[in-house]
């Protein structure tokens, strides 16, 4: 009798002797025996013979392994097994444990919340999504562009076409901002969501302390696929850097044909004093579509500003407040 290894599976082949079941039967009882063993370890009539073992997690794209200790799962069901084994009558069966997509869920999750902090999305805007968002009368073609604007980012995005949001406090401006912001990172866009007169302080710090990777924010807000400019002209004036940095801003956007959002509960001619007409021009320009989340007053405002001849389309609104 001569024992041999073959191939790549560290088993026993027995040449010349025709008594020994061949190969493929001995894999088959190892495996019959595995089973059996995984069975006994699930349904706790065995010690865990392991010392440790590792749990495969994918956290944000990237694999991980976290070590378990003896006795110690992830899953108490599988044991971290991965399957769940059952007896059907003289077989040991065995299914896919809920654990795995639960783990993949975990992932899936974890990855999600690296890319909205990429996007600079706040942990209080996060929640702000068009699920939630509370239509009436005043705000409810907003919202229709919004979610027509989101759910079309592909389209919208190849016309280099921006939104704009106008609004009193508390109308729903930023929250449908970061709920089509949300929507078009889950497309595969990428997307910044900024406070203006944060970016502003940010960058013109970067500059103070030479901070190259605060620099790159700057290159990132030009080039992004969506830039929410949340709150633009919230300050009362702006200095001559700052309309510089911000017309800099819209205007490499505009060139690239990269869309903008924009919520201010400024009018546009109070923006225009503040940042200039070549801001506001531009702006002007990207925008198909101006949404007013508020009254009568909004409305008489952007129709004054039609009559001034630029071409602005806005939405009317289904009834005063
Ligand atoms: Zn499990």
């Amino acid at each position: 009798m001569t024992l041999q290894r073959i191939g790549t599976i560290n088993t026993i082949a027995v040449e010349e002797n025709k008594d020994i079941p061949p190969r493929k039967d001995i894999i088959q009882r190892r495996v019959e025996e595995i089973k059996r063993e995984r069975l006994a370890l699930q349904e706790g009539s065995i010690p865990d013979p392991r010392e440790e073992h590792h749990v495969k997690f994918e956290m944000g794209g990237q694999v991980q392994y976290r070590l378990y200790p003896a006795g110690s799962y992830y899953c108490s069901q599988c044991k971290d097994l991965e399957k769940l084994y059952y007896r059907e009558e003289d077989q040991i069966l065995s299914r896919p444990c809920s654990c795995i997509q639960e783990r993949q869920q975990l992932g899936r999750q974890r990855g999600w919340e690296k890319k909205l902090s990429s996007a600079r999305l706040r942990r209080k805007f996060r929640k702000r999504t068009f699920a939630n968002f509370e239509t009436a009368p005043g705000n409810r073609i907003a919202y229709e562009a919004a979610r027509d604007y989101a759910e079309n980012f592909a389209s919208y995005r190849q016309m280099g076409r921006s939104l704009i949001f106008l609004g009193d406090v508390g109308r729903g401006k930023t929250h449908l901002a970061a709920a089509i912001l949300q929507e078009v990172l889950r497309q595969g866009y990428d997307g910044i969501f900024v406070v203006v007169i944060e970016l502003l302080n940010e960058i013109r710090d970067s500059y103070e302390r030479s901070n190259k990777r605060e620099r790159d924010l700057l290159q990132v807000v030009k080039e992004t696929d969506l830039l929410v400019l949340d709150d633009l002209a919230a300050a009362e004036r702006f200095t001559e850097w700052e309309r510089g940095k911000l017309y800099e801003i819209i205007n490499a956007r505009y060139e690239d044909e990269n869309p903008i959002i924009i919520t201010t509960n400024r009018t546009i001619t109070w923006i225009e004093e503040r940042l200039g007409e070549k801001v506001v021009g531009r702006l002007l320009e990207m925008s198909g579509d101006i949404l007013p989340l508020d009254g009568e007053d909004y409305r008489e405002k952007i129709a004054a500003e039609m009559r001034k001849g630029r071409k602005i389309e806005a939405f009317p609104l289904e009834g005063a407040r």
